[in-house]
């Protein structure tokens, strides 16, 4: 049988899709993707927020340390590469919404690995009181924001992709040389299909804990801040100066991409409770968040088809993991690096005969 042209095809050219596909060229291998070219998916709806202290608890964000730097350094080479600029430095506010929040807080912020996030010196006032209320005190914080929609542009022009929708019982046929997927052959098969894996076939087993979020886009009527707000909701910037993303919402129920009325009206109550700017509702979406239990990446190969591999479960923090996830399977991949054992998919395998 003739020579697969391909060395890896992925399924998916979502942040996971992509990201993995620039680590495994960086290593010499032909790659190919194939996307399905939807208008919305979690990716193109992401705000790319990139924070350190994260969530109601203001907890620090798992391997920060380890992970933002392996995203700097990873995002900034593909600017190079491709001439484009979509990884930004911001300021992000986070704002206190309870005493209990604040009391929360004060026990924490004197502690090393906390302090060492934070803006030095704090801006005094927090937010132009014009603008919205922090009277309830916060802090700022160093972060950072990828332009997710600039990204997975600025790749496709120039990474080999086909806009394929891949029926994998149908499309997909493994053999002792590789892979034939909808006409083309490679030596391995990715799948990086975010919530949609759900349905593949092969990794029914994986244990997803999906979320739905929904996300307005808003044009604000006055001056607004290149920075980020978190205050029960978050207002994340855009390219353009007056046009902000704000988001977002949870939903473990209803798993699917219709806009909820319910889902607006919480985050615009949250966005009025200290946001003085009149503003204009531009555009309302949802995707789900291809979250797998324990908010953890998994990537490797299938148990028992080795032509097969996943990359899935980047969750609320795609941005920040993608990268570093990305560069682990392409080590085992190309290198054979092992897998750390807690990303490796196929530590959470369920036979089929096991199952019934
Ligand atoms: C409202 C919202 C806000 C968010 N905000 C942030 C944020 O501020 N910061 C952050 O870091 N993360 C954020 N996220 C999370 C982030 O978006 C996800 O972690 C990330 O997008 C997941 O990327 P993915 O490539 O795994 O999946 P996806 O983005 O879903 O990409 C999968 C791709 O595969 C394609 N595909 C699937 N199946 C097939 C098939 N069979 N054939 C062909 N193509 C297929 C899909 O069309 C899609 O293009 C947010 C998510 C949502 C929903």
């Amino acid at each position: 049988m003739a020579q697969a042209p391909w060395d890896v095809i992925i399924v998916g050219q979502g942040l996971a899709g992509t990201t993995l596909a620039w680590h495994l060229i960086a290593e010499g291998q032909r790659v190919l993707l194939l996307d399905a070219g939807e208008a919305v998916t979690s990716s193109k709806i992401a705000a790319g927020l990139i924070t350190p202290i994260t969530g109601k608890r203001m907890a620090l964000s798992r391997r920060y340390d380890e992970f933002l730097p392996a995203a700097r350094k990873f995002y900034t080479s593909i600017e190079k590469q491709t001439g484009q600029a979509f990884f930004h430095d911001r300021i992000a506010l986070r704002l206190f919404r309870s005493d209990e929040e604040r009391e929360n807080w004060s026990t924490r912020s004197g502690k090393p690995d906390f302090r060492s996030h934070l803006v030095s010196p704090q801006p005094a006032p927090l937010l132009d009181s014009k603008l919205g209320d922090a009277s309830g005190g916060g802090f700022a914080m160093n972060a950072a924001q990828l332009d997710v929609v600039a990204y997975l542009d600025a790749s496709r022009a120039v990474l080999e992709w086909k806009p394929v929708t891949l029926d994998w019982h149908r499309d997909v046929v493994f053999d002792a040389e590789g892979v034939s997927v909808s006409g083309c052959r490679a030596r391995t098969l990715i799948s990086c299909e975010g919530f949609a894996a759900t349905r593949n076939p092969y990794f029914q087993w994986v244990p997803f804990l999906a979320a739905k979020g929904d996300i307005l886009t808003v044009r604000f009527h006055d001056r607004v801040l290149p920075q980020s707000l978190h205050r029960g909701i978050w207002v994340a910037p855009t390219a353009e100066p007056d046009v902000f993303r704000v988001g977002s919402t949870y939903d473990w129920d209803n798993l699917d991409q219709v806009p909820n009325a319910s889902a607006r009206a919480e985050i615009e109550s949250k966005l009025k409770e200290f946001f003085h700017l009149p503003y204009t509702v531009l555009d309302h979406r949802a995707a789900v968040r291809p979250i797998i239990s324990e908010s953890k990446a998994l990537v490797g190969l299938h148990p028992e088809e080795e032509r097969l591999g996943y990359f899935n479960g980047l969750g609320s923090k795609g941005s920040l993991h993608a990268p570093w996830y990305a560069q682990c399977l392409a080590d085992f991949l190309v290198h054979r690096n092992p897998l750390p054992e807690d990303v490796d998919v196929q530590t959470h395998f369920v036979s089929n005969d096991a199952r019934h």
